[in-house]
């Protein structure tokens, strides 16, 4: 297929022709060693920007300022209210600006502009304004303790103090809005690495912050390479705390580099979700949400449903009809509003997911539809599905984060033995079950070892809902009232009257 780029809008052509630079302490800066590096379009490989490639030297800047606005600026004085209107406040910016930033996330991620508008950009919003709540709602209680005597115990929320924020290019915006918006609520300062791959959207929203209103060094903003500018963030003894998602190999990274000084360390990272489609489901349903479980975001999302078990009754129907399924998305370039499937992110995940290509066919696999790259221009890879695979397959063990489904038959009735093939795995993030029968249902939420359960839906999301994984898929919960757990310390206070 050729690949036609439709032309950007005005507000995101302009953005894009600026020079970029970080933002440290309220101030727009080149990185101290001058050198940037390349952004490209992953649907066509052209370059669309440079932006500065910030290491250590920038990192201590940024961790100083960041230091400084939470001990003494005007931020350590900053009433709940006013934390609330700020960051309430982003959430109404970024909806004034929204079509701008579903443009340059489709640019820069490569993912349909229609989901990064709908999806990415909508749930940032919401992020913002369900966390601009929790910014006055931070109360402690009082501790009738057991001590002799007359007694006034208490705890006070207070928030953890210097954040570094360290995210992924699969949802670049979303990432940063999850990560920022309980911080800022909360009332840390904030040091935030955006991927590499995708540093756009976050230096077009380090804009918004200004406008907003925070004041210098509450969030400062590097870009840089994880191995680089990453490691300094994780490693900085002035860093309070770490907050990372990505691999699950660089969150074991991360927490040895946190070691040093002990901060906390929240982690959000890999998954090998199941799906699990009952005799008894809506099929109509269960097919079209199972594909959009592994299509979305050309599969390249940490919940994405990526192991599907299919009761050996149904199971020929549900690889027709998710087959089906991969066969109607048109892919494209991002920009195109017609486009469901766009390119892969990068050159790297290209040759990652074609290499799980290659070894699902070594190892037996049957490959129903898909299974080879896309044209010579851009990082476009067909839509999977991957039958009679088995629990000792790389592509069932490991994390493909491509559009490539594994399809697994099951004979079991004994729900104990279908939640047996559904924990079979290192990971615990999400799991969708499609049945019509509640107590299946469920039984099944119980039984799977994983830090979210969808019933009759995928990759569901909320900013109510706390989300995160089991075993290797992370540490803590994100959104949700559980996430202000990670942003303050409880301080307790005993008064001997
Ligand atoms: P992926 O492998 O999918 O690119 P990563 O886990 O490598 O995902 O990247 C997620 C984020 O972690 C990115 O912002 C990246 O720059 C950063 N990162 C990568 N390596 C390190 C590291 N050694 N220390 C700190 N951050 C890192």
């Amino acid at each position: 297929i050729a690949i036609r780029k439709p032309s950007l809008g005005s507000a995101a052509a302009a953005f894009l022709a600026k020079r970029h630079k970080l933002l440290i302490d309220g101030e727009w800066v080149d990185a101290r060693s001058g050198k940037t590096f390349a952004v490209e379009d992953p649907a066509t490989e052209e370059k669309i920007a440079e932006v500065p490639a910030g290491d250590k030297a920038d990192i201590d800047l940024a961790v100083a300022a960041a230091r400084r606005a939470f001990e003494t600026g005007p931020w350590s004085r900053i009433s709940p209210a006013e934390r609330s209107r700020l960051v309430w406040r982003l959430g109404d910016l970024l909806e004034q600006h929204a079509d701008e930033f579903a443009e340059l996330e489709a640019l820069d991620n490569g993912k349909p502009v229609t989901n990064a508008r709908q999806g990415d950009v909508q749930g940032s919003i919401d992020m913002f304004r369900y966390m601009a709540g929790w910014a006055t709602r931070l109360n402690g209680e009082t501790i009738p303790v057991s001590s002799a005597g007359n007694w006034h115990a208490y705890t006070l929320r207070e928030p953890v103090g210097v954040v570094g924020q360290i995210i992924p290019w699969n949802f670049p915006l979303m990432m940063a809005a999850w990560k920022l918006a309980p911080a800022l609520a909360s009332g840390c300062t904030i040091v935030l690495k955006p991927a590499e791959q995708t540093p756009l959207s976050a230096l077009r929203f380090g804009q918004l912050i200004q406008e907003a209103g925070f004041p210098a060094g509450v969030v400062n903003i590097v870009t840089g390479f994880g191995e680089t500018a990453g490691a300094a963030l994780a490693e900085h003894p002035d860093v309070d705390k770490v907050a990372f998602t990505g691999s699950t190999e660089v969150g074991k990274i991360i927490v040895r580099a946190a070691a040093g000084n002990l901060k906390r360390v929240s982690l959000e990272l890999g998954g090998k979700s199941p799906a699990i489609v009952f005799p008894d489901a809506d099929l109509d349903l269960a097919i079209a949400g199972t594909a959009d479980a592994i299509f979305y975001n050309q599969g390249q999302c940490c919940t994405a449903g990526s192991r599907l078990f299919a009761h050996k009754s149904i199971y020929d129907r549900v690889v027709a009809g998710v087959s089906e399924a991969a066969g109607k998305l048109k892919v494209g370039h991002g920009l195109d509003p017609s486009v469901n499937l766009g390119p892969l992110v990068s050159k790297e995940q290209h040759q990652r997911v074609t290499g799980f290509l290659q070894s699902g066919r070594e190892e037996g696999a049957e490959v129903v539809t898909g299974g080879s790259i896309i044209g010579n221009q851009g990082y476009f890879v067909e839509p999977t599905v991957l039958a009679q695979t088995n629990r000792d397959m790389r592509v069932v063990r490991e994390e493909i984060f491509g559009p490539v489904v594994c399809v697994q038959s099951y004979d079991d009735d004994d729900l104990d033995a279908v939640a047996r093939f559904a924990n079979d795995t290192e990971y615990g993030l999400q799991a969708s079950v499609w049945t019509r029968n509640l107590k299946v249902a469920h039984m099944m939420a119980r039984k799977i070892r994983a830090g979210t359960i969808c019933i009759n839906t995928h990759n569901y999301g909320d900013p109510a809902w706390p989300f995160g994984g089991y075993k290797q898929s992370g540490w803590g919960r994100e959104m949700g009232k559980e996430v202000m757990e990670h942003y303050t310390e409880t301080k307790a206070v005993a008064a001997r009257l």
